[in-house]
């Protein structure tokens, strides 16, 4: 077993890690910015480390720092959480060469899993089904480019390889708009991720976001804990997340569910991980996978009562995973609400004093933040601040655990988007379930 952890990462996610290791009897490090002196889990971890000025690229992503970290403190291991440096692959090789382990999958897949089209054609092979595209990297035969499209059929969408957090794409309609659209996403793509590769995929015009999640111990094992519907986003972020994902056929999902399951042993896959699809029309189309916790995987662990964290740690202990996939009993139905200190209309950031704070509870409700009475909300992070879970034995149950909680949930001093979700779990067309990734920004007229 590991003995003890050092957790790179900040806020909700440092928190539920330090959880995590407390229940295995493993210890913690934490690392924090100037600023971050007083986050909760800096005062809970056994031993605490200032790691630099209050900047991600001077702390949080701060490789040399985090590495000497673990030499002082004598650590074994660390936990990335999500975010900054969860998916760098120099990171996790600079880890596991100075003798550490790096709570995730290998380098090697981190790095094929953030190239697009690697990561594609390596789902593509493994039996999992992507969307009808270029099948690679673009080239500059305008001839060819046209002809790709018409076999894609219009309309396109032009993505970079490297790209992430919903950037370097661009939507095109028609045939006169390609070969410019092509040569801007390239040059954008160069001067943002500083790799102007670019691939075309079939645009779906009304899709839901549909994930699975995965364990997988690079032993052999592989299991999933079902899917997960995040189509309510904002600017390609998610604002509310479920599970199971609702009224999709039983047939489907378990084939796509074994298609993951087999890829991942296929691929040697070590650790938590997603699968993230498009949904439409009865059919899965594989965009991209995360090979990292995810901000939302506390649904998952309300309808399966598996830890995701904790099986975290204990695959990175070596050990084979503790469930087989019989094992898994999915039962009743979870949401989050991601809040966000942010303000509810205009959605800019609203960092501050929280003055007082009450979180909501009761059966079935789960509140993963490190928020206080008397905690500064800093400026220099994501706005995340909190997330409300909660857990009913169907859709309708947890629905109204959430009215309930939302209501309940009190922060004063700064503004926060707790009325955006008040408003969003009454709303008919959701409460019905199964809303595209459209639905939230027209609904707010953006
Ligand atoms: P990122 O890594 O930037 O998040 P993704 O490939 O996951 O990029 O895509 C982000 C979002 O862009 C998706 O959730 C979806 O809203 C939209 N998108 C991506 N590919 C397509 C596609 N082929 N058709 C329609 N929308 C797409």
């Amino acid at each position: 077993m590991l003995e003890k952890v050092l957790i790179a990462n900040r806020g909700e996610i440092a928190l539920r890690i330090l959880r995590a290791c407390k229940e295995l009897d493993i210890k913690t490090v934490a690392v924090h910015s100037k600023v971050d002196i007083d986050l909760k889990h800096v005062k809970l971890a056994d031993e605490s480390l200032c790691i630099g000025p209050n900047p991600s690229n001077l702390s949080y992503l701060n490789i040399p720092a985090i590495i000497s970290a673990m030499e002082i403190t004598n650590a074994d291991a660390v936990h990335p959480g999500y975010g900054f440096l969860a998916e760098n692959a120099d990171f996790a090789e600079q880890v596991e060469n100075s003798g550490f382990v790096f709570i995730g999958p290998t380098a090697d897949v981190i790095r094929i899993m953030g190239d697009k089209v690697a990561a594609i054609r390596a789902m593509k092979e493994a039996g999992v089904p992507t969307v009808p595209g270029s099948d690679g990297p673009l080239g500059d035969d305008h001839e060819l480019l046209h002809a790709t499209a018409q076999r894609i059929g219009y309309p396109v969408i032009i993505k970079a390889a490297a790209g992430g957090g919903g950037r370097g794409m661009r939507v095109v309609e028609s045939e006169d708009k390609l070969i410019n659209a092509i040569a801007i996403t390239k040059t954008e793509a160069q001067a943002a991720f500083g790799d102007g590769t670019v691939y075309m995929e079939k645009f779906l015009k009304n899709p839901r976001h549909v994930e699975v999640q995965v364990l997988s111990d690079g032993q052999g094992h592989a299991i999933h804990l079902g899917d997960r519907d995040c189509s309510l986003q904002r600017r390609h972020q998610k604002v509310l997340e479920e599970a199971p994902a609702p009224g999709i056929p039983e047939a489907a999902r378990q084939a796509v569910f074994e298609s993951c399951t087999n890829a991942c042993i296929k691929i040697g896959y070590r650790g938590a991980g997603t699968f993230e699809f498009l949904y439409e029309d009865g059919h899965y189309y594989f965009i991209e996978m995360n090979t990292r916790v995810q901000v939302e995987h506390p649904v998952s662990e309300m309808i399966t009562g598996v830890d995701i964290v904790k099986e975290q740690l204990l695959i990175a202990s070596g050990l084979p995973l503790s469930f087989k996939q019989d094992d898994i009993i999915f039962r009743g139905h979870a949401f989050e609400c991601r809040i966000n200190a942010e303000d509810p209309v205009t959605f800019l950031p609203q960092p501050g004093t929280i003055k007082s704070y009450h979180a909501p509870g009761g059966n079935g409700v789960r509140v993963d933040s490190h928020i206080y009475n008397g905690y500064r909300v800093p400026p220099n992070y994501d706005s995340l601040i909190g997330k409300i879970i909660t857990y009913g034995h169907n859709r309708d149950a947890a629905l109204s655990r959430m009215r309930n909680a939302l209501d309940e949930m009190m922060i004063d001093g700064i503004k926060t988007n707790i009325e955006l979700h008040q408003n969003l779990v009454k709303d008919a067309a959701f409460k019905k379930g199964g809303v595209n990734i459209h639905y939230l920004e027209k609904k707010l007229g953006l």
